[in-house]
């Protein structure tokens, strides 16, 4: 192929997008993308990409380009080794000088060419009716490139050998072993996954058994082109929908991530059997903000999550965990009848990583094991950085019966005990992860309450009052768990300045619509003073009547003790009289 060929076809093969994204967190504003420039310092964004034009410009130093530019400027290379670095990535051969030497992932494709070729032949009977038995159809088989290692111990290198693949070739690649008695498949009785990395490469495979002895899945061993700390499966296809979204579904398994994408879930990916590594992370940091994950719910899988979410929240993501109904893994959920709509609903209700620590002890929290509980609580919530529990503050107290500024007091003091601060660096990252986002409410519903807004703004404004002010009696009379967190900081010595800040950072307008809110309702009284008496006498008597309403449904239902029976008693004198 010529050279004018060669750059044409990698142009068409390579996304300018994933290129700079690679190197650059880019975030999608309009038709472009945006990011920090590479090139020069800055702090605010000026480097844009242009998926349509397949170019980047930066305003801030006026470097600009396409993919071969791009390249150049940030490995500091000459055009033809750009040339050589970008057909390598695309996977384009470039004439050479020396012959043409044939790249492992050419002997690769060989290989999944023989996988599929066998799985629709005789031989790949009993691997497709398993694969129909899992509700995976011959359209699913195609799309993902699906094959069959036949039982036979030399299938595919006899194939390889007649193609003229080397021995050394198929041994690099991890496609056969050596053995006392001959070289042979390292596949063999396997379903075939093929993974491949960003760029579309084809790194590795995954095997799946369908009867006899041996691991239910194999992966490829590690070598020149597999890597399975930073590969994820179903990559290529997940990514553009990841970047789309900002979020990603992460699984466990080859089917469950199959599955999502057949059900029209395409931001999901998949860890290849083993446990998530930080390099996953960061791949899925510079195409994400914020990350579902979706393992199985039993005791080992809640370890997992645990595990995984905690390296993912390090990384600087947003971390949920999706709960399915009725322990089932995303696969069986997915394949039965109006799971697409349960999983969907799973999806929206997925919890935050600090309030998960309390929901996977729920059951120990209410038995004997309760100490324990609450300590392994602690130790995990003490490992996330304190700003990313604010929110969370509130909820976490009061499932552990304490307050939250007590609850913030016990992380703080474990916090200082452990050996030395993260980096600086470390902890702006996370900060990228904090706070509730308004994606995750209708923003048509989500106003600020006004009374408890004015607080805030009351509190916000005058140091005398937060210095002031008893958090044990004033906490609980906020039911927005967001303003809350907020008023808690503020107690707790964090200065308004320090919070503005990271509501900017993290793009939370939540919290700022409140304070302006605040800021209106409390003009109308002039005085703060007054304000303030009006606004606390408000939201006790709310709060009064809530308590009211709810010992009054007990009393009819004939559950009320009499204790309870006493204090509604005296909460309804309290509130006529004071109407
Ligand atoms: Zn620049």
């Amino acid at each position: 192929m010529s050279q004018d060929e060669a750059v044409r076809e990698i142009k068409e093969r390579i996304d300018i997008v994933e290129l700079v994204g690679d190197v650059v967190p880019l975030r999608k504003v309009g038709k472009n993308f945006r990011g920090l420039c590479p090139f020069h310092a800055e702090k605010t964004p000026s480097f844009y990409v242009s998926p349509d034009r397949q170019t980047f410009h930066c305003y801030g130093c006026g470097r600009g380009g396409d993919i071969f530019s791009f390249v150049m400027e940030k490995e500091g290379l000459s055009f033809p080794e750009a040339l050589e670095t970008l057909a390598e990535r695309a996977g384009v051969r470039l004439a050479r000088r020396t012959g043409n030497r044939r790249s492992l992932s050419e002997v690769m494709e060989l290989a999944l060419a023989f996988y599929r070729e066998t799985l629709l032949g005789p031989s790949g009977e009993p691997a497709r009716r398993y694969l129909e038995s899992r509700s995976l159809p011959p359209p699913a088989w195609s799309r993902f490139e699906l094959g069959w290692a036949p039982p036979a111990w030399d299938g595919l290198w006899n194939w390889l050998r007649g193609k003229g693949v080397s021995r050394q070739e198929a041994i690099s690649c991890g496609l056969i072993i050596e053995g006392q008695k001959g070289d042979y498949d390292r596949f063999r009785g396997r379903v075939i996954f093929p993974i491949r990395d960003m760029a579309g490469k084809l790194t590795a495979f995954g095997g799946r058994i369908l009867s006899g002895e041996g691991a239910k899945y194999i992966n490829s061993p590690e070598g020149p082109l597999f890597n399975k700390r930073s590969l994820l499966y179903l990559l290529p296809a997940a990514k553009g929908p990841i970047r789309e979204k900002g979020e990603a579904i992460l699984v466990e398994g080859y089917m469950d991530a199959l599955r999502l994408h057949l059900c029209g879930f395409h931001n999901a990916v998949a860890t290849l059997g083993t446990s998530l590594t930080t390099e996953q992370a960061a791949l899925l940091k510079r195409m994400s903000d914020r990350v579902l994950i979706c393992y199985d719910s039993d005791a080992a899988g809640q370890d997992a999550t645990l595990r995984g979410m905690s390296l993912l929240q390090n990384e600087g993501l947003e971390v949920r965990v999706v709960e399915l109904p009725r322990g089932k893994d995303p696969d069986e959920l997915l394949a039965s009848a109006g799971g697409d709509g349960l999983f969907g609903q799973a999806l929206s209700r997925a919890m935050p990583l600090p309030l998960y620590h309390v929901h996977a002890r729920r059951e120990a929290l209410a038995g004997p094991g309760r100490k324990k509980a609450v300590e392994e609580i602690l130790a995990g919530l003490a490992e996330l950085p304190m700003l990313d529990l604010v929110p969370y503050l509130g909820a976490i107290a009061s499932s552990l019966g304490i307050f939250s500024h007590q609850l913030s007091e016990l992380l703080n003091l474990r916090q200082g005990q452990k050996k030395g601060s993260p980096p600086p660096e470390k902890r702006d990252s996370a900060l990228s992860g904090v706070l509730v986002k308004e994606g995750q409410r209708n923003p048509a519903e989500d106003l600020p309450d006004s009374l408890e807004s004015a607080l805030l703004y009351l509190l916000w404004n005058c140091p005398e009052r937060r210095a002031a002010a008893a958090p044990e009696a004033l906490l609980p009379l906020f039911g927005d768990e967001r303003i809350q967190g907020a008023v808690a900081a503020l107690l707790n010595g964090e200065p308004p300045e320090s919070l503005r800040k990271i509501w900017y950072e993290t793009g939370n307008r939540f919290l700022g619509s409140a304070l302006a809110a605040g800021g209106d309702f409390c003009e109308a009284f002039g005085d703060p003073d007054e304000a303030w008496l009006k606004i606390e006498t408000g939201l006790r008597r709310r709060n009064a009547e809530k308590e009211y309403r709810i010992l009054r449904e007990k009393m009819t239902r004939g559950l009320a003790t009499s204790e309870e029976m006493s204090r509604l008693n005296w909460l309804a004198r309290m509130l006529k009289g004071r109407r």
